[in-house]
C-alpha cells in the first residue's frame, strides 16, 4: 500500500524479484549482440545493430504523455507514463516506454528522481537515480573537454608567437575571451559556481577570465544527444557547437578547436539507450535528459526510433504541459523521427486544476511554500473554473490531429463528486477520459487508461504539423503564440527583431528547429498567471542560437542554466544501509 510505504521501500521490495536484463532482452526479441549488459539488471541496447536488423519492420503505435500546466502540487506525468506502461503490460501488449534520465541536481534537491511513484515505478531505483550507466558523465566529459580545448588554446595563443604555433600546425584563432559562449558543466544545483573566475596563477596556469558552470542537463551536448538521429548526425552537430567568437565576430566551433572527434569518442556508448524495467517487469528505456526550454526536454529520438521497432505500443513522455512538452514533441521530435503519433495522454489532477481555478477564488500556492490545506478538501467551483486549463491543453493536442486521452491521476484526497465533475467536463470536449489509479494499484489501476489508449490507437490519425518546414521563423513564433499558448499576438524587443531578420534572411538557419523558451508554470510568459488566460501578448526579448543542436530559441522568459540547492534538499534524507549497501531515502 503506497500510502504506508515510501517509494524507495516499494522499489526495494520489487527489486528482490526483478527480471535480469537477459530476460528483458529476450522478451523484446533482442539478439545477444544487441544487448550490452551493465551488471545483471541494466543493459544498453546497440541501436545501430537493432536498426540494421529491423529497418524494414513496421512501427508500433506511438503514444505520448503530457499534462495540464504544472503546479507546485505535482501532476504525476512520469508516474502516469509508467502506470500506463504497466497497464498495457497487464493487457498483454508488447509495450515499451522511453523516459528521460534524471539529473543529479533535482534528485538531490527537492524534485526527486522522476522514477514514478507509488506502485508505478521503474527499478532498480538507486541505479536509475544515481547515474545509471554513466551517460550524463559522458556528456559532462565531452562538454568540459571543449572548455579544456578552449582555455588551453587561449593560453597558448597568449604565450606563443605565430611561428611557434605553426610548428604544431596551429593557426591563431584570435578568440575573444569576453565572448565565450560555453561554460563548464556539473550535474548538481551549485549556485556558487554560477559566476566564477578561472585561470588565476601564472603563465602556465591557464587564461584568466570570467567563467561559469551550468547544470549538465542544460548542456548543448545533452541537447544534441536527445535529437541526434545517428552517430554521424551526432558527430556533425558536436562539430558545429559554437564555443566562443573571435575578435572579428566569427564563431569558433568545436571543429575549429579540433576537439569534436574526441568529444564524440566520449559519447560513443552514451548514444545507446539504457534498458531497465517497471516494478511489474515491463521494459522501460531511459535515454538523455535535456532541458525543456533551450532544448527538447524529452528522451532521445534514437530511443523512440528503436522502441517503435521493438514494440507494438511505445510510450514516450514529453513532460510539462501540452503548450511546451507536446508542442516540441509534435513539431520538433516527430519531425526528426519522421513518425506519426497516435495518442497524447494529458495527465490531469483534481488538485492541480483547483489551483488553476483562480477565477473562482482558488488561493495562490507559491513554489517552496506549504500547500494551502483547502486544496485537499472538496471544492467543485474551483475545479470547474480550473478545468479551463485542461480544455486548453486538449485543444492544443486536437490541432495536431493526434487523439487526446485525458488521464485523471487520482490522489487519495480526491472526492467522488470531483472525479465525476472532471470526467463530465473532459468528455464534453470530445476527448476520451480515463480515471486512473496507477499510483495506488499499479498496472491493475491503469486498465481503464490502457483501454482508452488502445481504443484511440485504433482510430485513423490525420496528423499535421503546426507549421511547415519552410515557414519563416516569425510566422512559426506567431502560430505557437496564438494557436498553442492562446495569446493575441507577439511583441518583439529591438534586439529580438534584429535577430529575427538575420535568421530569416540567412539560409544557414533554414533547417534549425524552433525551440521556444517560456515558463512551464503558465500558458503565458508570466509564471504567476494560472488557468487559461485570454487577451495577452507574448513578449520575445531575444533569440538564442545553438549552432550544434541547430536550434533557434525565441526567449519569452528567463532561463537559469544553474539552479540553486535549497535549504531542505533531498540529500538530507538519503543514506546507505552499510550492512547491505542498499540506498535508502530516494524518491
Ligand atoms: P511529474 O512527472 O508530473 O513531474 P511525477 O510523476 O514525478 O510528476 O510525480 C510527482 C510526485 O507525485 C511523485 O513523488 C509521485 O510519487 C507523486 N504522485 C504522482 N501521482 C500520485 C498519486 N496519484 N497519488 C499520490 N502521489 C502521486
Amino acid at each position: 500500500d503506497p500510502t504506508e510505504h515510501p517509494d524507495w521501500e516499494i522499489a526495494l521490495e520489487a527489486e528482490s524479484r526483478m527480471k535480469t536484463c537477459y530476460q528483458l532482452g529476450e522478451e523484446l526479441g533482442l539478439t545477444k549482440e544487441e544487448l550490452l549488459p551493465y551488471g545483471h539488471y541494466i543493459a544498453k541496447v546497440d541501436y545501430l545493430k537493432v536498426m540494421e536488423r529491423l529497418r524494414d519492420a513496421p512501427d508500433g503505435k506511438f503514444i505520448e504523455v503530457t499534462g495540464i500546466t504544472p503546479t507546485p502540487l505535482g501532476e504525476g506525468k512520469s508516474t502516469t507514463t509508467i502506470g500506463l506502461l504497466q497497464g498495457l503490460g497487464r493487457r498483454k501488449k508488447r509495450v515499451t516506454a522511453c523516459i528521460r534520465q534524471p539529473s543529479g541536481g533535482p534528485t538531490m534537491n527537492i524534485k526527486g528522481s522522476a522514477a514514478g511513484g507509488g506502485l508505478s515505478q521503474v527499478i532498480p531505483l538507486a541505479e536509475f537515480s544515481l547515474g545509471l550507466t554513466g551517460d550524463i558523465n559522458a556528456v559532462m566529459n565531452a562538454h568540459n573537454l571543449a572548455m579544456v580545448a578552449l582555455t588551453a588554446r587561449l593560453q597558448h595563443e597568449r604565450n606563443y608567437d605565430d611561428e611557434r604555433l605553426a610548428k604544431v600546425g596551429l593557426r591563431r584563432l584570435n578568440i575573444d575571451p569576453t565572448r565565450v559562449e560555453m561554460g563548464w558543466v556539473i550535474d548538481f544545483c551549485a549556485q556558487a559556481l554560477r559566476n566564477i573566475i578561472i585561470g588565476i596563477g601564472g603563465r602556465m596556469d591557464g587564461y584568466m577570465m570570467q567563467s561559469r558552470f551550468q547544470i549538465a542537463s542544460s548542456s548543448e551536448v545533452m541537447a544534441i544527444l536527445a535529437v541526434a538521429r545517428s552517430l554521424e548526425d551526432l558527430r556533425q552537430r558536436i562539430g558545429q557547437i559554437i564555443v566562443a567568437y573571435d575578435k572579428k565576430d566569427r564563431p569558433i566551433t568545436c571543429e575549429d578547436l579540433e576537439v569534436a572527434g574526441a568529444m564524440t569518442a566520449w559519447l560513443r556508448s552514451a548514444i545507446n539507450p539504457n534498458l531497465i524495467q517497471t516494478i511489474e517487469g515491463q521494459p522501460c528505456f531511459v535515454h538523455a535528459g535535456p532541458f525543456a526550454n533551450i532544448a527538447i526536454g524529452q528522451s532521445s529520438v534514437i530511443g523512440d526510433q528503436i522502441c517503435l521497432k521493438l514494440a507494438d505500443y511505445h510510450i514516450t513522455e514529453s513532460g510539462f504541459g501540452a503548450d511546451i512538452g507536446f508542442e516540441k514533441f509534435w513539431n520538433v521530435k516527430c519531425r526528426y523521427l519522421g513518425k506519426v503519433p497516435h495518442v497524447s495522454v494529458i495527465t490531469a489532477t483534481i488538485r492541480g486544476l483547483k489551483h488553476h481555478g483562480v477565477t473562482a477564488g482558488a488561493p495562490p500556492c507559491p513554489p517552496g511554500r506549504p500547500i494551502p490545506k483547502e486544496y485537499f478538501e472538496e471544492n467543485l467551483a474551483w475545479l470547474e473554473a480550473g478545468a479551463a486549463n485542461l480544455l486548453h491543453h486538449i485543444n492544443i493536442v486536437k490541432k495536431s490531429g493526434v487523439h487526446p486521452v485525458v488521464a485523471i491521476n487520482v490522489f487519495p484526497t480526491d472526492t467522488p463528486a470531483e472525479i465525476r465533475l472532471l470526467r463530465r467536463i473532459a468528455e464534453q470536449s470530445g476527448a476520451r477520459v480515463a480515471v486512473s489509479n496507477h499510483w495506488r494499484y499499479g498496472g491493475e489501476g491503469a486498465l481503464e487508461l490502457a483501454d482508452a489508449v488502445l481504443d484511440a490507437c485504433e482510430q485513423p490519425v490525420s496528423f499535421r504539423y503546426l507549421y511547415e518546414d519552410d515557414t519563416p521563423l516569425s510566422e512559426r513564433i506567431e502560430k505557437i503564440a496564438r494557436e498553442v499558448y492562446g495569446a493575441d499576438g507577439v511583441e518583439y524587443s529591438r534586439e529580438a527583431e534584429a535577430k529575427l531578420k538575420e535568421f530569416e534572411n540567412n539560409p544557414k538557419y533554414r533547417d534549425f528547429a524552433t525551440m521556444m523558451v517560456k515558463t512551464h508554470l503558465s500558458l503565458t510568459h508570466d509564471p504567476t498567471i494560472k488557468g487559461a488566460p485570454k487577451g495577452w501578448t507574448l513578449p520575445i526579448k531575444d533569440i538564442l542560437v545553438y549552432g550544434g543542436a541547430r536550434f533557434l530559441c525565441p526567449m519569452a522568459g528567463e532561463i537559469s542554466l544553474m539552479p540553486g540547492t535549497g535549504s531542505d534538499p533531498a540529500f538530507r534524507r538519503i543514506d546507505v544501509d552499510v550492512k547491505t549497501g542498499r540506498v535508502t531515502g530516494l524518491f
